[in-house]
């Protein structure tokens, strides 16, 4: 079986390597540079055993690297795996998929095989888009057509590939679906679910499963806001205790900094662009979700504002620039909008992630942060550290060493991997979803919040008449 994948990205090229472990692939980029590096046997992509399986791809010789202008071979299955961004008022940009489209068109007999080729999309697409765009395509014989979404998380991508939960196909034809579905079956073995309904069910599922994760982290971290103005409350416990309830599940249960990176924010924002045209209104709890995770990253300069003071001129050292540990990606990372907002503010940023020579760094730099990869001096003489992605290096530290070196004891927490931890009494720790750390650390100017423990009817203690 010969398979060709267009584009090399986070999707593309973890699914290039995992199957080049049985079949003949063919990669296929329009970014040069990406492509100069795969060849040469480097990932300009970060996650775990992926370096390993590319160099093992390419001694093999099951994995072979194109840019778009060489000669493709044909394949029987070729997956289309490009970006589909938002664009500015967050439809879906489309403009990737098309190009391949109309590249597979134009060069049919050079990509496809003569007997019979299947095109799937795996790129996150809209309902409806596998259909206006292939099937012209489909009507000219030999080809199937469908959609079979990525699932795969980034930090995991590989794991993920090999390992799927399920797999869904996406169809309208039996040949299409059961050739699909054979070669599926045939590298999965048969442990693995495999799905198979119309492409528009398929299309939309890929958007429930994002817009379901993305509201569960979303309400997470409302509660987590709530939670704050009672007095010894903290999310940890509240949420540990409705995990076992099998109806709601102990997974994605944790209040953190929000969301980012390359998926739900966007796929979340093309779902309510889809549904406000098709429905002519937004759906309220889509767009509360969006809301309530943009404004996760002001909370902490609101926080730091309230513990610190001024930010004028103070330091600060970020922990985790990624929007998650595991990856290189930064796309919609919320230390992006927390560096952003410091900046604003007049302080002076510090920043160390455990990969840093590996992320593309431009879109901080501009906000004058000092990058280092070495976590003792990124925190010298730094008034407060504010702590962003769970890499497993941060939660290796030591409290008294990570403040060791700094003018002012504050961390603040945004992702609660210290929560559970003893905290020496001269630190001041202030995590998302606790108050319990914050009323032993008086803000400066601290006038009591009313709104906590402002249960009205119960003001008095109640008395028990005997
Ligand atoms: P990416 O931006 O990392 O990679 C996309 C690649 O496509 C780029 O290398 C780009 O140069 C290439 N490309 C653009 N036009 C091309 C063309 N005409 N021919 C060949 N290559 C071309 O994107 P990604 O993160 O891999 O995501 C790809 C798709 O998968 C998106 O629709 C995304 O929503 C979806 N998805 C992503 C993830 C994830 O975790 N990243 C998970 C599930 C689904």
């Amino acid at each position: 079986m010969k398979i060709t994948i267009f584009g090399a990205g986070y999707v593309g090229l973890s699914t290039a390597v995992c199957f080049a472990t049985k079949y003949d692939v063919s990669l296929v980029d329009v970014d040069h540079e990406k492509i100069s590096a795969i060849k040469a046997g480097k990932s300009l992509i970060y996650e775990a055993q992926l370096d390993e399986l590319l160099e093992k791809g390419l001694s093999s010789g099951n994995l072979r690297i194109f840019n778009i202008e060489e000669n493709i071979p044909p394949s029987e299955i070729i997956f289309i795996a490009v970006g589909t961004p938002s664009d500015q008022d967050g439809y879906i940009n489309l403009q990737f998929v098309r190009n391949v489209v109309k590249t597979i068109q134009k060069r049919q007999k050079e990509i496809l095989n003569p007997n019979y080729s299947l095109i799937a999309i795996r790129s996150t697409v809209i309902p409806g888009t596998t259909r206006r765009y292939l099937q012209h395509l489909e009507k000219r014989g030999n080809i199937g057509i469908a959609f079979s979404p990525e699932f795969l998380s980034q930090g995991t991508a590989i794991k993920d590939t090999l390992y799927p939960c399920r797999m869904i196909i996406g169809s309208n034809t039996a040949m299409a679906s059961t050739f699909l579905k054979s070669f599926y079956t045939n590298f999965y073995g048969e442990k693995i679910p495999i799905l198979q309904m119309s492409i528009e069910s398929a299309e939309f599922a890929k958007y429930a499963a994002n817009a379901f994760l993305a509201t569960k982290i979303s309400f997470v971290n409302e509660l987590a806001n709530i939670v704050e103005s009672v007095d010894d409350a903290d999310i940890g416990d509240v949420m540990d205790s409705i995990g076992y309830d099998p109806r709601i599940s102990p997974f994605f249960l944790k209040a953190g900094i929000g969301f980012g990176g390359s998926c739900f924010p966007k796929d979340v924002r093309a779902l309510l662009q889809f549904a406000q045209d098709n429905l002519a209104e937004k759906p309220s709890l889509l767009n509360a979700v969006l809301e309530v995770n943009e404004n996760r990253p002001l909370k902490v300069t609101k926080l730091l504002r309230e513990h610190l003071g001024e930010l004028d001129g103070k330091i600060i050292a970020i922990f985790g620039l990624t929007f998650k540990p595991g990856t290189n990606d930064i796309r919609e990372t919320p230390a992006l909008s927390v560096i952003r907002s410091l900046w604003r503010n007049g302080a002076k940023i510090h920043a160390h992630d455990p990969i840093i020579d590996r992320i593309d760094l431009r879109s901080f730099s501009r906000y004058g942060v000092k990058f280092f990869s070495d976590i003792e001096s990124c925190l010298t003489g730094t008034h407060a550290c504010i702590l962003l992605t769970e890499w497993p290096e941060y939660q290796e530290i030591s409290i008294n060493k990570l403040v060791s070196n700094m003018a002012q004891k504050i961390i603040i927490d945004g992702r609660r991997i210290y929560a559970d931890r003893k905290i020496p009494v001269d630190v001041c720790y202030l995590t998302i979803g606790s108050s319990i750390n914050r009323k032993n650390h008086l803000p400066f100017n601290h006038t009591p919040n009313k709104s906590s423990n402002n249960l009205k009817s119960f003001d008095a203690p109640l008395s028990i008449d005997t």
